[in-house]
């Protein structure tokens, strides 16, 4: 199979570059996962199901991805920069349970989510607790690169000195001096040299609970340390992509790159990729600003913004129908208007099995299909995408309606479009919508009151009762009447 040419946009050089990859065909794609403090919200939602489609994409495109997400479990402080209480020890206080009771519950619900949404899992999902001895080691490398320095059981990155011989400032595009200009004084931080310095291993206080032993004294890895100890672990020194949230540039992914390059002295990552953020009334969704929506508010339509629920498919298509890199701001009308366009596609993908073939084909498939390729080579456009997969949805509609033909050789390249691009690229599937659960429960229930209608009716009363006496344990009662006999589920 000839591997597709793909264009990404490179955060580091600002531009769309040829992706090529290290090793062909197979690509390393490391994406930072969530901070399984709390419930996701759509916003992370919306960061994870773009490297969900890029992951389809590129597998589809004949590459072989190791995609490693992680969990991040420990060592993400309050403030991004090391201050503040522990967000999963803040949390277990409130809720009284451990720590890792509240990593388990919310890793648990982030990955129901993710499934809800129909994301393919990744290749490696570790875990920043899992990975300590892989972070120490990590930072004694550093510390003998001579980029970090112990103060009083705390380990930083030296900034400064790094930035003596690297750009530090490289992936945000700003300067050194601008970055120390935006930066605040060392308020209470003076075992820091530098303001821009950054943990790498952070002293544990006497009242934290997670913590682990190291050659500085009991401790927890700083938040940034975990993502370039394990990228390195499971996808080598320099690999293909990294990717996140554009909200990770300026500190996070910058920090990853300095810690890589002081500890493996190499670029670390060949082609950055950022999401743009999900707003709501042009306000980047967040837990801190108090207006993020949980994808479950969402499906039932809980949540005082909403004026009904929605269900995750019409979501993910109202997600797909902007490109990863633009902003997406959340509206009722934008998802009342997706949910019809999820429908209409959905609706044409069913006719197409029934379509009859003629002779001749009145419009020509191969450009479509050519076109639905480029538009994903062209850094996974997903609109532009779903654009020709309508104009291939006109075609079905008019084909049944018998305003057009198609032949049978255009009929199975259309299928196949459909199939390879509404399905194994967008991850888009057909729903179990309530209804169709409906239909089905009536159907059954019908059968076994006509089952047992006919036992009564031959006196065969073991059997009847067996069937009521069944259905009562799960809850479902019968009412015979002169109308004959109806069926409710207890409450
Ligand atoms: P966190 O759990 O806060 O570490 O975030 C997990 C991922 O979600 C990161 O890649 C963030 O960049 C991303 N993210 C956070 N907020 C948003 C948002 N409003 N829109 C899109 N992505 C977001
Ligand atoms: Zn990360």
């Amino acid at each position: 199979m000839t591997l597709q040419q793909i264009e990404i946009f490179n955060t580091l050089t600002r531009k769309k570059e040829k992706f090529v990859p290290i090793n062909p065909p197979f690509v390393g794609m490391y994406v930072c996962g969530p901070t399984v403090y709390s419930d996701v919200h759509l916003g992370n939602c919306r960061t994870f199901i773009s490297f969900d489609l890029i992951y389809r994409y590129l597998v589809h495109a004949g590459y072989k991805v190791r995609y490693v997400r992680n969990i991040t479990d420990a060592g993400h402080l309050e403030g991004d920069r090391d201050e503040g209480e522990d967000k999963f020890a803040k949390k277990a206080k409130l809720e009284q349970v451990e720590p890792m009771e509240i990593v388990q519950k919310y890793t648990l619900g982030f990955r129901d989510v993710m499934r809800m949404f129909n994301t393919l899992s990744p290749s490696i999902e570790p875990t920043a607790t899992g990975h300590i001895l892989e972070q120490i080691e990590m930072t004694k490398q550093i510390i003998a690169s001579g980029l970090a320095y112990e103060s009083n059981g705390t380990v930083y990155f030296d900034v400064e000195k790094y930035s003596q011989k690297n750009n530090y400032g490289l992936l945000s595009n700003r300067k050194l001096e601008e970055l120390l200009e935006g930066t605040r004084e060392l308020g209470g931080q003076d075992e820091k040299k530098g303001r821009l310095d950054f943990a790498l291993w952070i002293k544990a206080k006497p009242e934290h609970i997670m913590r682990w032993p190291s050659p500085w004294g009991s401790g927890f890895p700083g938040w940034h340390i975990e993502c370039s100890a394990m990228s390195t672990k499971y996808l080598g020194t320099t690999f293909d992509i990294h990717g996140g949230g554009m909200d990770l540039i300026a500190t996070h992914h910058t920090n990853e790159i300095a810690q890589s390059q002081a500890c493996n002295h190499c670029e670390p990552v060949k082609y950055w990729m950022h999401t743009n953020m999900l707003t709501v009334n042009g306000v980047r969704m967040s837990k801190s600003a108090g207006n993020g929506f949980l994808p479950m508010e969402l499906f039932t339509g809980n949540h005082k913004l909403l004026e009904k629920g929605y269900s995750p498919m019409s979501v993910r298509f109202f997600m797909l129908q902007t490109h990863y890199r633009s902003t997406l701001d959340f509206s009722n009308e934008a998802l009342q208007a997706s949910e019809k366009g999820f429908e209409r596609l959905m609706n044409a993908v069913n006719t197409l099995e029934k379509l009859k073939t003629s002779e001749k084909s009145s419009s020509d498939i191969k450009p479509l299909h050519a076109k639905c390729y480029s538009a994903m080579n062209d850094d996974f456009n997903s609109p532009i995408l779903l654009a020709h997969l309508f104009d291939g949805v006109k075609i079905i509609n008019s084909t049944h309606a018998g305003t057009e033909t198609i032949s049978k050789e255009d009929l199975d390249l259309l299928k196949k479009t459909f199939h390879d691009f509404v399905f194994d690229v967008l991850g888009l599937k057909e729903e179990e919508s309530a209804s169709n659960n409906d239909e089905l429960a009536n159907n059954l229930m019908n059968l076994i009151l006509e089952i047992r209608n006919e036992a009564k009716a031959k006196k065969d009363f073991s059997t009847s009762d067996k069937i009521r006496d069944g259905l009562a344990k799960t809850k479902i009662s019968i009412k015979d009447s002169k109308e004959g006999t109806t069926w409710e589920l207890q409450k």
